[in-house]
């Protein structure tokens, strides 16, 4: 554990005028062996990643542009999931002129299954912004992306600004977080405003002036390969002498082997902190855990349990002569979770007397979309679909209703903001992960009932089956 006890840090030239509480800072020889160790061993070692690419583009606009899409896409998503999407996207508008001509179902569509749908949405209003105000012109610092940028937070804007225009500027992202709270032993909650306000202070900091792009490319890069959150390489980190949970860890095992007459050379010096209550330290009643070595940092609060939700669904399907199923969908308004993604008609569960069998697929039907189901017709349970969004935990209890194609009439399965999608369409559109297992629910729940009659052979004409909702 860290000791807290008032005493004066020898700065390596004879000169103890610094106190010890700054072993949660870098002392300016560190901050330049930090810089020049990082960003050898980034330019050596760094992936190959598609927005790097585009880098080397002499056009600053377009070098804004494809690092600001890939670290919206970056937000809450792993690398290996957004590689495709970003391609594509690239693919689709390869420029900012480009995007700010999209429309919001084109973005959607593209975005589909990547979640957190408003990251999309404010891409695009975002490049409309930079066309339409900016004459194509992407704001020119940390700053001024922060401030004019829907969706652009400081994370954000410092990437771009150091990335893509070299500006000086640090960055905090979860990977840096993790590097630099292991590095200067920071074991209070991480999300703590003394916390974050230090972290900011260390990355601006320790940027490289002369290097910025790389050296925050660089701590993320060791952050998300070496410095991992479950199996940190210390043995093989370039940072690795002047970082301070690795030290700690050292002193241990040099104490340990001591009490075990093991001569282990010569003593480590112990690692203290000089603060009597320090905001940054290890919380008194969180101590050191040896077993977890330099995973003791970085720590959070307690996470907010999930918000439990239930939601009935119904996939409602046409079989057609030919073969191909059509299934129809409903869009979600254009605010509020998922805004404007399409699904299959649903309905919350708000009566906890609903809870276990949700709603009937008459009250679904009714509720979504208007229409309205005589008593006698035929539906299956297909089973509950769970799927967890950031603050919520989903259930969705589905059923499912099939009918042939020469018994549907459209103009009355037609609510407003509805139409029917074959299954090639419905991979491709702009729907979200959840809707997709639903569907696969559907899917082999249907292949375990194969051996089922023609669905419509005993049931009433949908014509029958829906009557519009009186206006
Ligand atoms: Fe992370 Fe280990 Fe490197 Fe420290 S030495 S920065 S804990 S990988």
């Amino acid at each position: 554990m860290v000791k807290r006890k008032l005493k004066e840090r020898d700065n390596g030239d004879g000169k103890t005028d610094e106190p010890i509480s700054s072993i949660h800072s870098f002392k300016n020889e560190e901050k330049k062996e930090f810089r020049q160790k990082l960003v050898t061993w980034f330019q050596e070692n760094q992936r190959d990643l598609p927005w790097r690419n585009h880098l080397s583009n002499p056009d600053v606009d377009q070098r804004a542009y494809a690092v600001w899409v890939s670290e919206i896409m970056l937000q809450q998503t792993q690398v290996a999931t957004v590689i495709e999407y970003y391609k594509r996207w690239m693919k689709k508008w390869p420029t900012l002129q480009d995007l700010a001509k999209a429309s919001l179902e084109e973005v959607n569509e593209i975005w589909s299954g990547l979640g957190y749908y408003s990251r999309g949405r404010r891409l695009l209003e975002g490049a409309q912004k930079v066309v339409k105000e900016f004459g194509g012109k992407m704001p020119r610092t940390a700053e001024s992306l922060l401030k004019h940028l829907p969706g652009v937070g400081r994370y954000t804007a410092g990437a771009i600004a150091s990335i893509a225009y070299g500006q000086a500027t640090g960055i905090v992202d979860g990977n840096v977080i993790r590097v630099l709270c292991r590095m200067r032993i920071i074991g209070a909650n991480s999300t703590s405003q003394p916390v974050q306000n230090k972290l900011w202070s260390l990355a601006d900091e320790v940027v490289d002036p002369d290097h910025p792009a790389d050296f925050n490319q660089g701590i993320m890069e060791l952050g998300a390969t070496v410095c991992t959150p479950k199996s940190p390489g210390c043995a093989s980190c370039p940072v690795q002498n002047l970082c301070l949970a690795k030290a700690m860890v050292d002193q241990n095992k040099h104490r340990n082997g001591n009490k075990l007459g093991i001569n282990n050379g010569p003593i480590i010096a112990d690692i203290e902190c000089a603060a009597d209550k320090c905001d940054l330290c290890l919380p008194e009643n969180e101590t050191w855990d040896e077993k977890e070595g330099v995973q003791n940092y970085p720590r959070k609060a307690g996470k907010k349990a999930a918000r439990e939700e239930k939601t009935s669904v119904c996939v409602l399907c046409r079989r057609t002569k030919s073969g191909a199923d059509q299934y129809y969908l409903v869009q979600r308004a254009q605010k509020g979770l998922l805004a404007g993604l399409w699904e299959f008609p649903s309905v919350k569960v708000e009566d906890e007397s609903d809870e276990t069998v949700g709603h009937t697929i008459q009250e679904i039907l009714q509720k979504s979309c208007g229409l309205t189901l005589l008593p006698s017709t035929q539906s299956s349970m297909v089973g509950n679909v769970e799927h967890i969004f950031s603050h919520i935990h989903q259930t969705y209890i589905v059923q499912a209703v099939i009918v042939p194609e020469e018994e549907v009439d459209d103009s009355q399965v037609h609510a407003e903001n509805s139409r029917w999608v074959t299954k090639e369409e419905f991979s491709s559109a702009a729907v979200s992960t959840a809707m997709k297992k639903v569907f696969k629910a559907f899917e082999s729940h249907g292949k375990k009932k194969t051996s089922t009659a023609d669905p419509g052979k005993n049931q009433k004409s949908i014509t029958a089956f829906f009557k519009k909702k009186k206006e």
